[in-house]
Formats: C-alpha cells, sequence, structure tokens
C-alpha cells in the first residue's frame, strides 16, 4: 500500500507515543478506513472531495472510498472531486 507518510513516523515500532491512526470513514456504521477527505464551503455551495489528507481536520470529513464515490450534495451545491487527475480539457462535452 501506498502511503504518503512522512519518512521520519517510525516502522516497525509496535509502542510509540504519536502512533500512526488509522483515521476511519466518518460515516455512520461504517469502518472502513479513510480513503478521502471532503471539504465545503457553505458559502460558495461547494463541496470537494480529495485524496486523503495527512491529517484530519475539524472542518473537513474523512471518507471511505465507496461513501466518497457515492457521495452526493444537496440541491444547489457543486460538488468537486479532485482525486481524480484528468485534467477539464479531456472530459467529455455535456451533450445537448
Ligand atoms: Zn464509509
Amino acid at each position: 500500500m501506498l502511503r504518503a507518510g512522512r519518512p521520519s513516523a517510525s516502522l516497525g515500532r509496535a509502542v510509540d507515543t504519536f502512533s500512526p491512526v488509522t483515521r476511519s470513514c466518518a460515516r455512520p456504521a461504517c469502518s472502513q478506513p479513510a480513503a478521502a477527505t471532503l471539504s465545503y464551503d457553505y458559502n460558495a455551495r461547494t463541496a470537494w472531495i480529495d485524496l486523503l489528507e495527512d491529517e484530519a481536520h475539524p472542518m473537513r470529513h474523512d471518507l471511505c472510498g465507496p461513501h466518497a464515490d457515492q457521495l452526493s450534495v444537496p440541491v444547489g451545491w457543486d460538488l468537486d472531486d479532485r482525486r481524480v487527475a484528468v485534467a477539464p480539457l479531456f472530459r467529455e462535452p455535456i451533450a445537448s
């Protein structure tokens, strides 16, 4: 598994004051490991899904892959999934 962690993190030590915490999905009754971070801006009515942030943040929510994929936003909001590294230039145009 590829981890975007800091190289200074202790590897192979069972006991560590700051042992790496595996964050889990914020959805109730979901214990899957977090794979994405949800953030949002009420004023902009926009929500963003990014690859999991290195550190937890009180204003962001960790989601597992399936819950991130299934996320829907309220009517009038935009959802920007920034996990995909596809430039907008190459997205299919909206059929009219
Ligand atoms: Zn989940």
